[in-house]
């Protein structure tokens, strides 16, 4: 070992989110399969316990939160295998219900499929300025554009626009299209498009039209929250290769060596990071940090405010798991009816329910942190949401720094040079806020840019997620990653 390096490894990661978990998940399986390309690796997280931004809190009354809605919408087999393999039975399966909040009534999502639930002097505004096909420009300059295209100005300015600006904490001018035709992971389009031909039939029949994958449910452990996944698969890791409570301090790009919080040096020969890109960015070399372009990306933060009420779930909220608000005097632009997650996420079932709400922040959308929490509460009531004999029995309040990777117009052209530099001097920066793709930044995402990394710097094969997120949809997906990382994985292990 070289003087000053306490540990040379092949592979260094950083972050035990889903991102640093799929790799070290991936790297053990490899060795497990007898392909020992990595000798040693190391994963290593500040903090001191795993899951990153899809952790789970128990707080002092009992009620589970995880950081904002955690749905998953997977359809890689590979992290289907993953999820089994670690959950087990202990796997609860819901509906996909989601609604949208808009003038006092429940509206199943996606709005745009549902306008027949409009009241009707705005669904008919909304069928008078619907565009014409014919008269579309292909090119939208910028989503703002891109909604008043697909809906027209009435359904815009009544949902879109505002709903945009309250989500991403930006307005809608300012972020680019590409991300509303790739819904993680799946065949759907990010913002389903519709016509007006569907509506008149749902008109005519007085029927709904459900959103993506209505018949498919999604998976949410049974206990301990959406972060019991991330939990129990970082206690499977080896403790000398998996390390929490140590946090990377600074990275030399020409020697490839890594300073831990702890004093630690470790030479890596490849590096994945899944740390916020700027961020990560901020511990490189001057050297290195002189190449790089000006800073462009954007990002929201988020205010997660988790309400434990007694008593039992209200009769209307039974069928819903988030909703959505777009108004602009309500704080919150989505709510998740979180005891309906699982009964474990409440400290007695029936006795008590759960609603966590979520307010996106930006310098462009500033919030009182003082007065959020309050000014929450009250939008709740006024809501009804809450009701007068609605005893609250806890208020949790995380803020986070980072909370949507916001895809701005300048993006993908600075990450494209940005990642090139990286990957020149073996570092991956991957995952939600590594890797800055709205479009690709679930778990499963994350997890699989963990695992096409590793596969990238082993065997060579093409990161499909990280690179062509506009590939990733069912068939492609199935047909070029999943199965052939699972035929691989049938044949070769050991019995
Ligand atoms: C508000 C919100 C809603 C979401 N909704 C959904 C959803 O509905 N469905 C879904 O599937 N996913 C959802 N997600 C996404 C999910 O949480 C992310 O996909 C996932 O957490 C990203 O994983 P990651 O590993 O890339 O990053 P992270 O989870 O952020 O993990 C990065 C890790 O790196 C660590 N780290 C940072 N700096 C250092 C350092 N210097 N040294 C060492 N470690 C460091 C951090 O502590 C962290 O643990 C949501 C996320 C948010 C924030």
């Amino acid at each position: 070992m070289d003087r000053g390096i306490d540990r040379a490894v092949d592979v260094l990661i950083v972050g035990a989110g889903p991102t640093g978990m799929g790799a070290s998940w991936r790297i053990q399986e490899l060795h497990e399969l007898g392909l020992n390309a990595v000798h040693d690796w190391l994963l290593v997280e500040q903090c001191s316990a795993p899951g990153g931004m899809a952790a789970s809190f128990r707080d002092a009354q009992g009620f589970t939160w995880d950081i904002g809605v955690h749905v998953i919408y997977s359809h890689y087999p590979y992290f289907n295998e993953f999820l089994k393999d670690v959950l087990g039975e202990g796997i609860l399966e819901h509906p996909r219900k989601g609604w949208v909040w808009l003038k006092g009534n429940y509206i199943p999502f996606p709005l745009q499929n549902n306008l027949q639930r409009l009241p009707v002097d705005d669904l008919l505004a909304c069928v008078a300025s619907f565009p014409n096909a014919a008269t579309a420009n292909p090119m939208p300059a910028n989503f703002s554009q891109w909604i008043n295209q697909h809906f027209g100005t009435a359904l815009a300015e009544l949902f879109f626009l505002p709903y945009a600006y309250k989500m991403w904490a930006y307005p809608a001018e300012n972020l680019a299209t590409t991300w509303t035709e790739r819904k993680s992971s799946s065949k759907y389009q990010n913002v389903q498009r519709t016509s007006l031909l569907p509506l008149v039939e749902n008109l005519i029949r007085r029927q709904d039209t459900p959103g993506w994958d209505g018949a498919v449910p999604f998976p949410y452990p049974a206990k301990g929250g959406a972060g019991a996944l991330w939990s129990e698969a970082f206690s499977r890791l080896p403790r000398e290769h998996a390390q929490l409570g140590k946090g990377v301090v600074s990275i030399d790009t020409a020697s490839r060596v890594a300073t831990l919080s702890s004093g630690e040096r470790v030479r890596y020969a490849s590096l994945l990071s899944s740390m916020p890109l700027d961020a990560f960015l901020e511990r490189l070399d001057e050297g290195f940090r002189a190449q790089l372009p000006a800073p462009v990306l954007k990002h929201s933060s988020s205010h997660v405010i988790g309400v434990g009420v007694h008593g039992e779930v209200p009769e209307h909220l039974r069928d819903k798991f988030w909703i959505q608000f777009a108004q602009l005097d309500l704080p919150f632009f989505r709510i998740s009816i979180t005891s309906n997650y699982s009964p474990d996420n409440v400290p007695s079932s029936g006795a008590f329910w759960s609603l966590m709400c979520e307010v996106s922040e930006s310098p462009l959308k500033p919030v009182n942190h003082d007065t959020v929490v309050p000014d929450v509460i009250a939008a709740l009531r006024r809501v009804g949401l809450l009701s007068p004999e609605h005893e609250i029995a806890s208020v949790w309040h995380r803020p986070i720094a980072y909370g949507y990777p916001v895809p701005c117009l300048e993006r993908d052209a600075y990450l494209e040079e940005v990642q090139a530099l990286l990957k020149e001097n073996g570092i991956y920066s991957r995952g939600r806020f590594g890797g800055w793709k709205y479009e690709v930044s679930n778990q499963d995402n994350a997890f699989m840019q963990g695992v096409e990394a590793i596969d990238n710097m082993v065997l060579g094969t093409e990161e499909l997620t990280y690179m062509h997120p506009e590939l990733v949809c069912r068939t492609i997906v199935d047909r070029l990653a999943g199965r052939s990382f699972l035929n691989r994985h049938k044949m070769v292990r050991p019995a």
